[in-house]
């Protein structure tokens, strides 16, 4: 059986990208969001515990996701993908304890320097009509101004938070909760940097390396 991947990574590695293309490969992807709402449907005991906590407009806390994991992963059985959960150190001690309790597992970081991050998400143009996504530097549209996929013109634009003022500031808020994470793993044996720099196939193929 393949490691159980708990992916790490900034807003614009890639790694969203990444995740989706090992969920092709014999991995689940775990989204916690997906949980909630499968659970809810179920109208399990939890499933009312979660739906409660929602409707009166609250996050729910770390140990009903946890109860949420431990009750839908069959986690000798299926490798997944856990993206977006850990968020914080304290998550990953608990889903280290209470749920993966000495599997094999790995937690891969997509690093990316500061500035290329930056660089990436303030050059993101979005298609207004159809959802396209663009990056003045590395993917331009083939006309200027003018979407590859449907033709539109002038329709490529920026996300208002996308600015460098609002990006820098993400970033400084997820190294902070990022490093102790990787701490944390690195002090277990079981981080794994990836170069997210690289083009998208050089990234996955370089991942695929380190799993089988
Ligand atoms: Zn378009």
């Amino acid at each position: 059986m393949k490691p159980h991947l708990i992916i790490l990574g900034a807003p614009g590695s890639g790694k969203g990208t990444q995740a989706s293309r090992l969920a092709g490969k014999g991995y689940r992807h775990i989204s916690t969001g997906d949980l909630l709402r499968s659970e809810i449907a179920k109208n399990t005991e939890l499933g009312q515990k979660v739906s409660g906590i929602l409707s009166r407009g609250d996050l729910v806390d770390d140990n009903t996701v946890m109860a949420l994991l431990k009750a839908n992963c069959d986690i000798n059985m299926v490798s997944y993908i856990f993206d977006g959960f850990p968020r914080n150190v304290v998550q990953a001690e608990m889903l280290d304890t209470q749920l993966l309790q000495g599997c094999n597992s790995i937690a891969v970081y997509y690093k990316l320097e500061p500035g290329v991050l930056i660089d990436r998400i303030v050059n993101r143009r979005t298609c207004a009509k159809c959802g396209e996504i663009y990056n003045l530097n590395t993917k331009p549209p083939m006309k200027s101004n003018v979407c590859d996929k449907c033709g539109s013109i002038n329709e490529l634009k920026q996300r208002k938070d996308d600015t460098q003022e609002v990006v820098s500031n993400r970033l400084k808020i997820f190294a902070d909760t990022v490093n102790p994470m990787l701490l944390f793993y690195k002090a277990k044996g079981a981080l794994v940097e990836i170069d997210a720099s690289k083009p998208e196939d050089e990234v996955f193929d370089n991942l695929e390396k380190v799993i089988c």
